[in-house]
């Protein structure tokens, strides 16, 4: 019996989703030795998701990893299929049906929520929101974020609160050659913040930022980073924790925090506060965030799992901007082909799961399939560990049983312009030439419109 993958007969895969990790699934497929047939759907026209919308733009050297993307995007057996969105020009059952197997990589929509009061006043935005809004997505373009207050608060501590810190606390004349996008640009160029506060629940020994990333903050033209000694003073468990050899990040962590403390420049024009032991209680304000209150935390509870606990101690801080950076959580899955609606889980391999059985040809990668950590490389092991199980599966596969030519051409027939890599790429070259004038590596198209005009016109936005 041919199994799909075959000579002569190709393994359909459906991947949903064109950032890191959809594309890592698809270099595994590729390199899997088998004929394979790949399709990858991308909701926007332009590929690459986190990398392009979640970087920061002062971080072009995480950004490389497109020409990593660009040379799987280019291997014969894969197409890409952009400006697609699956759920609303195609539901996921359609395609479904025209491959053996669907991979989704579709990552988190969905920011976590404080749950205080406040947490909806105008003022308030998550970083999910800010950080779509300097790098130009389109759905966040026209996001407004009042900076005309001296001072700002981010709530959390991962890497994502310190992306977010860098932008507001950078001149403009430090962002100015980045890709970040103009609108952002010309806003934090007038921004009148100075005073930044990122403030953690717990204490520097569980913060969840990397070191290298903390580093950064001493080395701003105009802000200064600023610690208390109070801050640093740590509990017997945080100090039995620190002294592990396996819990180096944290320990460097505490050091830079300890080098930062020990130059903290409260002069200089703009200052980046890091404060620790803070549980947000009520964002306060009528019209507008006005003020953040915290409830002071003591930790309790062994090494490696601290946990805070409200001290009835409130702390107050004025301010007229919160930027939640609180981590992300998954989404609800959408209804999935072959399931009966129960809600589905994933195994660890990257199966989908009903009650516990495999869904057939349904498979997640990414942080879809394990919540919103780790690196952009840490995608790639994970898309081989799924791959790894599609293939296991292959006598089980469903049997494709419509040709997704004809799909994509019904779909065409309804005015929805698929974008492939050819177009991609022309609308890559009118950003770079856009930027090129400016001294940035690219100016972003930041509507669908503007991105879909320079793929059919390669002339379009390309400034002479
Ligand atoms: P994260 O690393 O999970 O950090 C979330 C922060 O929010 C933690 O400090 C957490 O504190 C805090 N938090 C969660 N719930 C809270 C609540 N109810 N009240 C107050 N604080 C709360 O999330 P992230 O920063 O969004 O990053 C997501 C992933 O992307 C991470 O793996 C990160 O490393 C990665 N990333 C990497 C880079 C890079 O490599 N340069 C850049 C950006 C993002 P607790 O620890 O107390 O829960």
């Amino acid at each position: 019996m041919n199994l799909p993958g075959d000579r002569g007969y190709p393994l359909r895969v459906a991947v949903v989703g064109a950032g890191p990790s959809g594309f890592y699934a698809c270099e595994a497929l590729l390199r899997s030795q088998l004929e394979v047939a790949v399709d990858l759907y991308e909701k926007l026209p332009a590929p690459y998701g986190l990398v392009r919308y979640g970087v920061a733009p002062d971080h072009a050297h995480l950004k490389s990893v497109t020409r990593v993307f660009e040379r799987i995007a280019t291997t014969p057996g894969l197409r890409l299929r952009g400006n697609l969105n699956v759920g609303r020009d195609v539901m996921l059952e359609e395609l479904a049906d025209c491959y053996h197997a669907v991979i989704l990589a579709t990552g988190v929509e969905y920011e976590k929520q404080l749950d205080i009061p406040g947490e909806d006043l105008p003022g308030s935005h998550s970083a999910r929101s800010f950080v779509a809004w300097y790098n130009g997505h389109p759905d966040y373009r026209d996001c407004v974020f009042d900076l005309s207050n001296e001072t700002a608060v981010i709530v959390g501590q991962g890497n994502v609160a310190l992306d977010v810190a860098r932008i507001l606390a950078k001149s403009a004349d430090e962002l100015r050659n980045t890709d970040i996008s103009a609108h952002a640009l010309e806003q934090l160029a007038e921004s009148r913040v100075r005073d930044l506060y990122i403030v953690g629940r717990r204490g520097p020994a569980q913060a969840k930022f990397t070191a290298k990333e903390l580093r950064e903050f001493g080395t701003f033209s105009q802000c200064a980073p600023v610690v208390s000694p109070e801050d640093l003073v740590l509990n017997e468990q945080c100090a039995v924790a620190l002294s592990l050899p396996a819990n180096q990040r944290a320990k460097s962590i505490v050091e830079t925090l300890a080098g930062f403390e020990a130059c903290s420049d409260t002069s200089a024009p703009r200052r980046c506060h890091f404060l620790f032991n803070l549980q947000p209680h009520a964002i306060l304000g009528k019209a507008a965030v006005a003020a953040i209150a915290f409830q002071r935390t003591r930790l309790e509870g062994p090494a490696f799992a601290q946990r805070p606990v409200a001290t009835g101690q409130i702390v107050h801080l004025e301010c007229g901007l919160v930027i939640r950076s609180i981590g992300y959580r998954r989404v609800k899955l959408p209804r999935l082909p072959r399931a009966s609606g129960v809600d589905a889980s994933f195994s660890q391999d990257g199966r989908i799961l009903e009650q516990g059985r495999p869904i057939p040809g349904m498979y997640a990668v990414g942080w879809i399939k394990r919540g919103a950590e780790g690196t952009i490389g840490t995608n790639r092991g994970d898309s081989v560990a799924t791959v790894a199980a599609l293939l296991e599966d292959r006598a089980e596969l469903p049997t494709p049983c419509h040709d997704v030519n004809s799909l994509l051409e019904r779909i065409s027939a309804r005015g929805v312009r698929l974008v492939d890599f050819t177009d991609w790429e022309r609308i890559d070259r009118a950003e770079v030439a856009r930027g090129q004038p400016l001294g940035k590596p690219r100016e972003k198209f930041t509507t669908v419109d503007e991105m879909l005009q320079a793929a059919a016109f390669p002339q379009v936005g390309a400034t002479s």
